[in-house]
């Protein structure tokens, strides 16, 4: 053990961090890294970022605005309103402050405007009728509102704050509920297919802790209220767990990612993804589906359907 102590040790790597430049650069380095391994960037790419107003999205607005005035590249927020009493009004107070503070244009549309729910109005419903956790339509929902703002301001990548935690959660997620077709649409890479935004996840590489100590230590303004429902999905229980786990055994997070990699990368299966992604359009939005009908319009459809009984 060094003498000195530490701002931050990570574990798995045995490595010592003892002052906040230090730390920064690893962090910058490191995003910069994953953003080159995966090509997700152009050198004038039109960067829509999915900003939530929480520490990982806040803290992947300004580095990449920070990373990309090296760059004739465009950077563009776009935020969606959940409607979470206490908590999304804080958000946007956030994002707002961010957009003006940083000069960078805001596009926002919200749950309600696109869904005719929010998600305190879905949490409401009983659990017996609506069936699944608010967090299953705001996620759905989330991830179809993000492309259709990013298509609005004209974005070519929108960058989204996933970090490996995050990853490794969802890989586990798709796992435990036997969806090998999830699983295959985290791509590390931008892919581009009809109407979809190709994403880019920057932070893929770096632990939550690592996004939270950089945020802390940078003084990135953002939104602390913890959001009501996290604790409702099952995505809570996988990360407690994975947290456990990665105490235990440092370095699980990175061999569940690089292990939902490898069958992403492995060609044949890669064909199969692509296959499932173009088959079908939503019959409403027209957006690519692996049903006549998207996930994001199957829930709204599902939630008015139960309302007219
Ligand atoms: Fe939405 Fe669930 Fe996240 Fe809350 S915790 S913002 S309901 S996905």
């Amino acid at each position: 053990m060094p003498s000195k102590t530490p701002i931050y040790y990570k574990k798995d790597a045995n490595r010592y961090f003892y002052s906040i430049e230090e730390f920064n650069r690893y962090i910058i380095k490191k995003v910069k890294k994953t953003i080159n391994k995966w090509r997700m960037l152009e050198i004038d790419s039109k960067i829509a970022v999915a900003v939530s107003g929480g520490k990982d999205s806040m803290s992947l607005l300004y580095i990449l605005e920070k990373i990309e005035r090296e760059f004739p590249s465009e950077l563009y927020i776009i935020h969606v309103d959940e409607g979470i009493k206490g908590y999304s009004d804080k958000n946007l107070e956030v994002v707002k402050n961010a957009s003006r503070e940083l000069g960078l244009p805001l596009y926002i549309t919200s749950y309600r405007e696109l869904f005719d729910y929010n998600i305190d109005k879905v949490a409401n419903i009983s659990i017996d009728e609506r069936r699944f956790a608010p967090c299953t339509f705001c996620g759905v929902w989330r991830r179809w509102a993000i492309n259709y703002l990013a298509l609005k301001a004209g974005a070519d990548r929108v960058a989204t704050a996933h970090s490996l935690d995050d990853e490794a959660q969802t890989i586990l997620m798709n796992i435990l509920k036997g969806s090998l077709e999830n699983i295959l649409k985290l791509k590390p890479y931008p892919e581009r297919v009809d109407n979809i935004v190709p994403r880019i996840k920057p932070f893929r590489e770096l632990y939550e802790k690592e996004i939270a100590l950089y945020a802390m230590l940078n003084n990135i303004p953002y939104n602390d209220i913890p959001c009501p429902y996290a604790e409702e999905g099952m995505r809570w229980d996988i990360r407690i767990w994975l947290y456990e786990q990665e105490d235990q055994r440092p370095g699980t997070l990175f061999n569940i990612v690089r292990f939902g990699e490898r069958i992403v990368t492995q060609t044949c299966i890669h064909e199969k993804a692509k296959e499932i992604q173009r088959i079908n359009k939503c019959s409403i939005c027209g957006f690519p589906s692996a049903k006549s009908v998207c996930k994001a319009h199957e829930l709204m459809l599902f939630l008015k359907k139960k309302a007219m009984k």
